[in-house]
């Protein structure tokens, strides 16, 4: 998606060698009209597959994945991280390792509001390792609900999560994808 690759080059940072900061349009201050063009496309991609619930992961994905359930006019359930006192009743429950923080940790869902009869599309801002995708994957299979596919705002090509979901069987559609980064800079696959 070019309006979305043209604010990484112009907007991004790149940290440490492999991590794309992109705090100023996309994880922490948001650009509400860029990511409603995020969400329209999430939209006309998925819009056939009886998409009802939007499944993402505290924090960064709520935001991309409120504003894309307008467009879908469906509800978004995010995971939290740790157990939490304001949950009561049952939770499915499953691991994610943090490509940020490097740790573990377990996130959470309400049993109340996943379940057989709901068609879910997650939504994330990366996809690196798949380790957070894989961790929600987990949860959707806990439920038996079934998974219609994946909406990613920005994959890192060059790493193992995107071969790890798809093998999986679960579709995942990347608004941009990143080849590699040189020298500092961000290089798109074709
Ligand atoms: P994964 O679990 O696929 O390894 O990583 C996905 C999660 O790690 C995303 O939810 C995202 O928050 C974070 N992440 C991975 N790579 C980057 C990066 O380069 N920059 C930022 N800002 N977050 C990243």
């Amino acid at each position: 998606m070019k309006l979305l690759e043209d604010a990484i080059l112009q907007r991004g940072r790149v940290k440490d060698g492999d991590v794309l900061k992109v705090d100023a349009f996309l994880n922490h201050q948001m650009d509400v009209p860029l990511i409603n063009e995020i969400g329209k496309e999430f939209y006309r991609l998925y819009k056939d597959q009886g998409v009802n619930k939007i499944l993402t992961i505290e924090a960064s994905g709520i935001g991309i994945a409120c504003i894309t359930a307008q467009h879908f006019g469906v509800p978004v359930v995010f995971a939290k991280k740790t157990q939490s006192r304001n949950i009561d009743g049952p939770v499915y429950t499953s691991k994610v390792t943090s490509f940020t923080h490097q740790r573990e940790y377990d996130i959470i869902v309400s049993k109340s509001f996943l379940g057989p009869e709901d068609r879910v599309l997650l939504i994330d801002d990366f996809l690196a390792r798949g380790s957070a995708l894989l961790g929600l994957i987990e949860l959707v299979h806990q439920s038996g609900a079934s998974i219609v596919g994946a909406g990613i705002c920005i994959e890192k090509g060059f790493d193992t999560g995107g071969k790890l979901v798809r093998d999986s069987g679960v579709p995942v559609e990347s608004l941009s994808i990143i080849k590699e980064f040189r020298d500092g800079k961000v290089v798109f696959a074709d």
